[in-house]
């Protein structure tokens, strides 16, 4: 037996704590900056490939620490070139990553949670309670796997992955520590180079976090709305309960008020058929909106069996888009990717078996699309 599990993991130092790592063990800065680059941009997980550090430190790093990544147990490519992976974590549930690639851009789709506490009436991780934070290396891990897809190790890779969203399972803000150290890898030079437009947090409206999210970073901001007002959000996302669409918007507005350029807040409705998606909703949202710089994102709703829910006709959905397009808004609506596969997240996870404890789950089913589809449609500007 190895002592390996207790061994540091660098894959999951942050740049500040692979800095502290090396000053432990009497190095000088530059090293942390060899090391994230040989993980993150090499994708090397072997020290004795990393010739630029000497001997005598590859053995030192190898006494106290290691390199472990997610152990992937699927992974698929859609016929449009949407991709999916399912890793097992320690413990045996899975968490699931997806790529969308378009023309311009690729976008991955990570989780920052196994489950979610929060418990949104149409949502299917929710469906399946809280389990745990996943861990910085865990989070990271699945930007490493995706990149590396891409390329072997010790390459220096194409950049394949241009954008990041935090929309896979589980709610962000909600493992702030760890998320905020992942998504400073995505965006460190030395790391995966993301500009910080690129990295979307998402959030169902965790109005204290979002300020703290603010004093730290300066990632773009996705805003799980779902519903024009109190009494219809709260049945939506029971966490207007205790955030009300006042606070959240405020606390939106602040976000934004603290970055150094005029991002807009990404605004995320997903429309269920006569739930949300009657004109008047068109209306309220509307008038709700003009107080958020803003782009708003219909998604259309993703089915799971007995979710209770419908995804809304095309007309409809054009409908409601275009109301809101005459009043000025930036809307978009999000397409639907990588059906062949289940990309849309979460839908797979149940058909991996899952060791510990839901082996029979059909499981989830967030749709996983990039926030800005091809479809976008311009309104005059507010
Ligand atoms: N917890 C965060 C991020 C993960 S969910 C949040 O709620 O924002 C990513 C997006 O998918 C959210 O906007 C969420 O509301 C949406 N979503 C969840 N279940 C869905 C479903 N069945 N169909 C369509 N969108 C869904
Ligand atoms: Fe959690 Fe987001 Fe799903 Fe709500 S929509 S239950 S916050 S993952």
């Amino acid at each position: 037996m190895t002592d390996t599990p207790e061994k540091i993991n660098l894959l999951g130092l942050s740049p500040a704590k692979m800095e502290a790592f090396f000053a432990d063990l009497g190095e000088k800065r530059f090293r942390a900056q060899q090391m994230l680059k040989w993980i993150h941009q090499l994708g090397e997980a072997d020290f004795e490939k990393m010739t630029n550090m000497g001997k005598g430190l590859r053995a030192k790093l190898a006494e106290v620490s290691e390199i472990r990544l997610p152990e992937v147990v699927y992974h698929d490519v859609s016929k449009d070139g949407t991709q999916k992976w399912v890793m097992r974590m320690p413990g045996g549930s899975s968490i699931e990553t997806v790529y969308i690639p378009e023309k311009e851009r690729g976008t991955l789709c990570v989780s920052s949670q196994i489950g979610c506490a929060l418990d949104c009436s149409f949502c299917s991780t929710g469906k399946q309670g809280f389990n745990r934070d996943l861990s910085v290396a865990e989070i990271i891990g699945q930007v490493f796997v995706a990149a590396m897809s891409f390329d072997k190790p010790g390459e220096r890779r194409e950049r394949k992955i241009t954008n990041v969203v935090m929309m896979g399972m589980g709610e962000p803000l909600l493992n702030f520590d760890n998320v905020v150290d992942s998504m400073n890898l995505m965006m460190d030079d030395n790391a995966y180079g993301l500009s910080k437009r690129r990295v979307t947090l998402s959030t169902s409206g965790v109005v204290p976090m979002m300020d703290k999210l603010g004093d730290v970073t300066d990632v773009s901001l996705a805003v799980s709305l779902h519903a024009p007002n109190d009494e219809l959000r709260n049945k939506l996302v029971p966490i207007n309960k205790k955030y009300p669409l006042k606070e959240l918007i405020a606390a939106t507005n602040r976000y934004l008020s603290k970055l150094p350029d005029r991002r807009k807040a990404t605004i995320e409705y997903t429309m269920m058929e006569g739930v949300n998606d009657e004109m008047e909703h068109a209306v309220e949202l509307s008038e709700l909106m003009k107080q958020v710089p803003c782009k708003i994102n219909l998604i259309p709703f993703n089915p799971f069996p007995n979710s209770g829910y419908k995804r809304p006709s095309n007309n409809r959905l054009y409908r409601f888009r275009d109301y809101l397009v005459n009043q000025g808004h930036i809307v978009t609506i999000r397409s639907t990717r990588g059906d062949d596969i289940d990309a849309a997240c979460g839908q797979l996870v149940g058909r991996v078996e899952d060791r510990t404890r839901r082996s029979e789950r059909y499981i989830n089913a967030i749709q996983l699309d990039n926030i800005d589809s091809e479809q976008t449609q311009e309104g005059p500007s507010l």
